[in-house]
């Protein structure tokens, strides 16, 4: 049990008085904390500070939670090629390394044994080695044995061993430490110093906080409290090297101590993270909303978000105080993972008009009432200057101004110009209108997708991504790439996201946090279905004491003892192996000399980033022909203009597309009807688009067919041998196909099929339709041949774009077209 804390009133200093009361008193029971002997001993069984005893018999070592044996054990047993049970039966073996301080078995006697091994206290040793003719058990049972009175306890500050000795200062390992050092050398004769410094005798899952003062021994408790409610592990020892290299520092509080003092006694890495962790806790401790919106940069834990808002750059005091009311009064309507980052980018704008009140203005904009609306004008024109000069580009400016516009209104509602308040006397004329707000840049949203190179590349190289993250950052990235849900959408599923719907199809169950909208449904693939599926039995694996209902279907690799937490954000491990890859070239039409040629450049991969995919998906179902209403429904978006714009990137890219492959266009007989790659005119894409139909494997441009939509063929589709067909490169695929059909039937009618001989006859392929088709597509082939690499990679994805948006094939039987996968190999 602890005892009532003796310090903190008496002390009085608030401060630590103010930890102390943060400190929980169950957390301190955990901890065996005791404030008269201050010395923290972690439990054996706790899911986070938990060290269990370690199973080989004999071995008094704690081991890392989860693992049998202790690390010692564990590389002897390394070491000595035994089988796990062979080494355990064997027990511990070996010199036995004291843990702890013993007493002396001589009943009462409050003195220590001078090892464990060793049963009496020096003094008791002595008096049975006089009389060597009796038993240990016979000289214990003496009557006549007095138990001696405890010497003192070792006088190194941080040691709580008692001595063995009279006349000694320390206890015995602190007296021959004492003794190594000044035989190395290495002892600088200031004992008085070294007492104060020199660390405790390392025992496993102790920590000794003694000889620190009590404000520092309030913090350092704090902070590993604060880690180890947020679930994170703090090895022992860790925790001890950095209460050694504190008392090594002889600093009052963590609070005092800078980064060039942690580097200085070697608390980098880790070590320096948690302390830095610790001050930001500390910083924490006590700051309400109230104190907190009275500083230059805020953190928003306090306001129960995440991030800082930074006010600095907002040179005026005016402005930059009203700001902190306008965001104050913001703050609580927020909600979401982005706050932070949200509304610093609103106070951005004023950050602009601030710099260039300062720029502009002789008095740097500090003298509030002389603004006026040539200030907005100027601040105006600087802004389309910036943008022109590619400073920042069109939709920030945009941003900008719609940022200034709306806080300069709200400081206005909220009273801030009135009287006595912090911008009185701002001229009324200091506001912007919407007239002062340009034009929304064309939509940024839609053409962000990946090239499917691109994506092949990276759908190749998953494995790559596995090995130099972890597991659960590639089954983000693959669901990110067949699913496009948003990343954090993703990050947070459940562990219980797969469904099916009433006919059995697959359902991805999750929550649109960004809209606020929760169980969204998404019909997913079986391939899909089956990463979720592989992913949740790992998981179950992994935590198989927590209910399913509170796991994460990808659960984070740290602090998370249950699984119940989330990975965070894929982006940086996401970044990093996209980096790692080759250049992914993909054909770019450039300028040369006055002429559009292709050219295959490496991709840029700053393009290549976790909300790139949700481009990719939107973009491949309208490729698809999913109409615009179902895609709505798909990605989830409130507008119809937000996904519309999907398709108009894809008119666009159809019509390039077309443009290049109708450059490659035949007739019947394989000649080029088109030599000149050009663009078609619009009313020429116009006209083909109403004076043609699809057939099988080219187009149809016969009118009356074209009128009944390809239900009226008069030659019953043999299109070869017709006048009217065309054809062209990306109909290669559907043209060697039909050979095939027509091969695989002439074989199978000349075979024993059951049918009268006029029906056969007139259904085996002719001789001459074969031989048509062949020539047809050795001469497609052949001006495929002929073609650059770079223009033949064009050609190749000009072909994909057109065959993808291909979906009337009238008078033909047609597949049920599935929905579209980026990696259709994994389809069944
Ligand atoms: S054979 Fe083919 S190209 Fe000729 S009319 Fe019939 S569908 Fe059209
Ligand atoms: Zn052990
Ligand atoms: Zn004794
Ligand atoms: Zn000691």
């Amino acid at each position: 049990m602890t005892t009532p804390l003796p310090l903190a009133r008496e002390l009085q200093d608030l401060r630590t008085s103010e930890i102390i009361d943060a400190l929980d008193a169950t957390f301190l029971s955990l901890l065996s904390w005791d404030w008269e002997v201050r010395v923290a001993r972690y439990p054996t069984s706790h899911p986070v500070l938990g060290m269990p005893d370690c199973e080989i018999p004999g071995c008094v070592k704690g081991t890392p939670l989860g693992e049998p044996i202790c690390v010692g054990c564990m590389n002897r047993w390394r070491r000595s090629g035994l089988s796990l049970e062979d080494f355990t039966a064997q027990g511990r073996t070996g010199r036995l390394r004291s843990i702890g301080q013993k007493l002396c078995e001589v009943p009462q006697c409050e003195r220590p044994r001078r090892s464990v091994a060793a049963r009496l206290c020096p003094a008791h040793q002595y008096h049975w080695a006089r009389s060597s003719e009796l038993t240990m058990e016979e000289f214990l049972s003496r009557p006549n044995l007095h138990p001696l009175p405890a010497i003192g306890p070792c006088h190194v500050a941080s040691c709580y061993r008692t001595r063995s000795r009279e006349g000694n200062l320390y206890c015995d390992v602190h007296a021959s430490r004492l003794g190594i050092e000044r035989k190395r050398g290495t002892f600088d004769g200031d004992e008085d110093k070294w007492r104060r410094t020199t660390p405790a005798v390392a025992v496993d899952r102790e920590i000794s906080l003694r000889g620190l003062p009590d404000r520092l021994v309030a913090e350092l408790l704090y902070s590993l409290q604060v880690r180890t409610v947020r679930e994170v592990k703090t090895r022992d020892h860790r925790f001890r090297t950095i209460c050694d290299r504190v008392r090594l520092l002889q600093i009052p509080s963590l609070e005092a101590l800078d980064d060039a003092d942690l580097d200085r006694v070697g608390l980098i890495d880790d070590l320096g993270m948690i302390i830095r962790g610790a001050r930001t806790a500390l910083r924490r401790l006590g700051t309400t909303p109230d104190t907190e919106r009275l500083k230059d940069i805020w953190d928003l834990v306090v306001f129960g978000h995440s991030g800082t808002l930074n006010f600095t750059k907002i040179h005026q005091k005016g402005f930059r105080e009203a700001v902190k009311v306008w965001a104050y009064d913001e703050l609580p309507r927020r909600r979401g993972q982005h706050v932070a980052s949200s509304l610093q980018n609103t106070i951005r704008g004023m950050e602009r008009l601030s710099e260039s009140l300062r720029l502009q203005r002789e008095d740097g904009g500090h003298q509030l009432r002389l603004l006026s609306r040539t200030d907005i004008d100027n601040f105006c024109t600087r802004m389309a200057f910036l943008t022109e000069t590619g400073v920042f580009g069109a939709y920030h400016r945009v941003h900008v101004i719609r940022a200034v516009r709306q806080i300069l209104n709200r400081i206005r509602v909220l009273g801030l110009t009135a009287h006595g308040e912090i911008l009185d006397g701002l001229p009324v004329s200091l506001a912007l209108s919407v007239q002062d707000i340009p034009d929304e840049p064309e939509d940024t949203e839609a053409g962000k997708d990946l090239p499917d190179e691109v994506m092949r590349e990276l759908c190749d190289n998953l494995d790559l991504l596995e090995k130099t993250s972890y597991r659960e950052i590639r089954v983000a990235t693959e669901l990110l790439i067949d699913t496009g849900r948003r990343p954090d959408e993703i990050a947070k599923l459940p562990w219980d996201c797969l469904t099916t719907d009433p006919d059995d199809s697959l359902i991805l169950l999750y929550d649109n946090h960004k809209n606020y909208r929760l169980g969204r449904r998404l019909p997913i693939a079986k391939a899909t279905a089956a990463i979720i599926t592989e992913q949740q039995k790992r998981v179950r694996e992994r935590f198989p004491d927590t209910p399913t209902s509170m796991l994460k279907l990808l659960p984070s690799p740290v602090a998370n003892p249950e699984g119940k937490k989330s990975i965070g954000t894929i982006g940086d491990q996401h970044r990093a192996w996209v980096d790692a890859l080759p250049d992914i070239m993909i054909p770019v039409v450039v300028e040369l000399d006055g002429k559009h040629v292709t050219r295959l450049l490496p991709f840029d991969k700053s393009k290549i980033f976790p909300y790139a995919y949700r481009h990719s998906y939107a973009q491949r179902h309208a490729d698809a022909g999913i109409a615009p209403d179902v895609l709505k429904d798909l990605m989830d978006h409130r507008e119809l203009s937000t996904t519309q714009s999907y398709y108009r990137v894809n008119q666009e890219r159809r019509r390039e597309a077309v443009d290049r492959v109708t450059a490659l266009q035949f007739d019947r007989h394989g000649t080029r009807v088109w030599r000149k790659a050009q663009g078609l005119l619009d009313s020429e894409h116009v006209r083909r688009a109403i004076g043609e139909v699809a057939t099988a494997y080219g187009i149809c441009l016969e009118p009356h067919n074209v009128a009944a939509g390809g239900q009226s063929c008069p030659l019953r589709f043999r299109c070869v041998g017709c006048d009217h067909f065309r054809t062209d490169i990306s109909y290669l695929p559907d043209l060697e196909r039909y050979l095939d059909d027509l091969l695989r039937s002439r074989e199978r009618l000349m075979s024993a099929f059951e049918a009268d001989d006029w029906a056969r006859s007139e259904a085996v392929p002719s001789e001459e339709e074969i031989r048509r088709v062949r020539r047809l597509i050795n001469r497609v082939k052949a001006d495929l041949d002929d073609l650059s690499p770079e223009e033949r990679s064009q050609i190749e994805e000009a072909v994909a774009v057109v065959r993808r948006s291909r979906t009337v094939m009238l008078g033909m039987p047609r597949i049920a077209q599935p929905m579209p996968d980026v990696r259709p190999w994994r389809l069944p």
